[in-house]
């Protein structure tokens, strides 16, 4: 039996691929983590055993020891759903979680999900991509490796929309490296605050506001002018005409 690496979406559970409700719905034993909307784990079986490793504070210790639950429990022969908020290949340390399956010797299959990045900007009615206004997405951590390190200044390009995850902390620096790089301080920028779940929240700001505008994790942060769209009611009408 393989241990399956699934996305679990941004949020609500309809946004769920059809093969992820799937493995979750058969899953015997379910890890899964602080982002995860509670629909999603109502889908697993009360039968199945859960773990949850989002409470654990101290990330790369935790880590490691959410590789050896799965290495464990993936030989143990049962069903084993690993259950990540969004895709896991984005920023959900997916990656990791299959080097170790491999180097361990466990089979294991990654099943994509909708990941925020692309989702929760469309949640606030803003395409990433617009013709003749951003001909191409970044997709980054707000992590800052080094606070000094200026790495903002050279994503700073106005012909693209910068999608920022994990940025809520840094959000000043962000926005001060960005001017710093030739963003104008009035670029328009979004900030999703956990999309698709009862509680999604959007703030309009711009660049120079960015920093002393309040918001909360989790939320993606869309910086550019397609920041400045919003096609909601429009997207809501043309799904109410095709069904
Ligand atoms: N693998 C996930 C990202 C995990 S990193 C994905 O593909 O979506 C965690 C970050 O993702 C959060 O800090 C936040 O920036 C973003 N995020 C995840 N779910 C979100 C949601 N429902 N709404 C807003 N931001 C979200």
């Amino acid at each position: 039996m393989t241990v399956q690496l699934v996305g679990a979406g941004p949020g609500e559970a309809d946004l769920l691929t059809v093969r992820a409700a799937r493995a979750i719905a058969a899953a015997e034993v379910v890890v899964f983590d602080r982002l995860v909307d509670r629909s999603v784990l109502e889908l697993i079986s009360p039968l199945a055993d859960r773990y949850d490793v989002g409470k654990t504070p101290g990330q790369s210790s935790s880590q490691e020891s959410t590789n050896e639950l799965l290495i464990e429990l993936g030989r143990s022969g049962r069903r084993v759903v690993r259950l990540k908020g969004g895709d896991p290949f984005v920023f959900g340390r997916g990656g990791e979680e299959a080097l170790a399956l491999t180097s361990a010797g466990v089979a294991f299959e990654i099943i994509p999900g909708l990941s925020s990045s692309l989702s929760g900007p469309l949640a606030a009615g803003i395409p990433v991509t617009h013709r003749g206004i951003s001909r191409g997405v970044t997709i980054v951590t707000g992590h800052l490796i080094d606070g000094e390190c200026n790495s903002f200044v050279h994503l700073a390009n106005p012909e693209l929309t910068l999608v920022v995850l994990m940025g809520v902390a840094h959000r000043a620096e962000i926005a001060r490296q960005l001017i710093l790089g030739g963003l104008t301080p009035d670029t328009p920028v979004a900030v999703i605050e956990r999309a698709y779940t009862s509680s999604q929240r959007t703030v309009r700001t711009s660049l120079q506001r960015l920093g002393v505008t309040e918001i909360a994790n989790p939320a993606i942060i869309v910086i550019g002018a397609v920041a400045a769209m919003s096609l909601n009611d429009i997207t809501t009408e043309l799904a109410t005409a095709a069904w």
